[in-house]
């Protein structure tokens, strides 16, 4: 088998005083019986998600659950129980977590609860947004949580682009001689559409409402660094769409929005979003 690649390398590993690990078990024979422990690699450390961790309660729950779970779905010796539960309990310490919480996740699941058959999915940034998935309470559709706080994304290098006006997103408009601005969005980039915007006001256009204002009212147009505000750095898709109706949702709450009127007059959720101010975190 090892001279199929030189780079597959497969070694056998055998017993060792009646013991062997096997992935998360110490496997012993004892008089033809075979015996269970849990096994952790030397290099294991305690760290399990912390408990001031900006997580949701239910992924903190989850990690107590899979230790927990352990003990009794693995048929494991009494020394051994008695062992993990020491190392349970000193994880839990480690982490902040009272002992409360390994006593109390051992319930089985409540198979009362009525059935749910959509499922959604939020990205968590704080316990605020359980303010927008208590609106879906009385509804069908079942909420779960996930959380931009990966390894992945520490460890992504991130790329710095000198000029953010060659990127695309949603972006924001302010007139020169008064506070009413435009929010829009472009797939291509920003510099390309602040000069689509100004070509409209020299040719008289109608292909622009920025425009428009401008020729409507004799009112002036800034540069680009004054005029142009980027709001978010997004692809073009969904989200862009969603970031972009939203800005013009806020503007027009504050009567400061040069777009046309709005098709869905009421958004429950936008209105918490503006209420609690974590706009910058959607
Ligand atoms: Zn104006």
């Amino acid at each position: 088998f090892n001279t199929m690649h030189h780079k597959l390398k497969f070694k056998m590993e055998q017993q060792s005083q009646n013991k062997i690990n096997y992935l998360d078990l110490t496997i012993m024979t004892n008089n033809n019986e075979l015996k269970f422990e849990i096994y952790r690699k030397p290099t294991s450390t305690d760290l399990i998600l912390h408990n001031t961790s900006c997580d949701p309660y239910e992924h903190k729950e989850a990690a107590i659950n899979y230790l927990c779970n352990r003990i009794n779905t693995y048929k494991l010796t009494n020394e051994g129980k008695i062992k993990e539960e020491g190392i349970i309990t000193r994880i839990l310490v480690n982490n902040e977590y009272s002992t409360y919480a390994r006593d109390h996740n051992t319930k089985p699941p409540n198979n009362n609860t009525p059935q749910k058959d959509k499922w959604t999915k939020f990205t968590y940034f704080g316990p605020s947004i359980r303010r927008i998935t208590k609106l879906f309470h009385n509804t069908n559709i079942k909420i779960t949580f996930k959380t931009n706080n990966t390894i992945k994304n520490f460890l992504r290098i991130k790329h710095e682009t000198t000029d953010k006006y060659n990127l695309c997103g949603v972006y924001q408009m302010t007139c020169k001689d008064c506070d009413l601005k435009y929010v829009g969005q472009t797939g291509c980039n920003f510099r390309t559409r602040y000069k689509e915007h100004i070509r409209e006001i020299k040719m008289n256009g109608q292909k622009s409402k920025f425009a428009q204002h401008i020729l409507d009212t004799t009112h002036n147009y800034h540069t680009i660094d004054k005029a142009m505000k980027i709001l978010h750095i997004e692809k073009k898709g969904k989200m862009l769409n969603t970031l972009e109706s939203f800005h013009i949702y806020e503007l027009t709450k504050q009567n400061l929005q040069m777009n046309e009127a709005l098709t869905d007059s009421y958004n429950q959720i936008y209105d918490i979003l503006i209420k609690t101010n974590q706009t910058q975190e959607i």
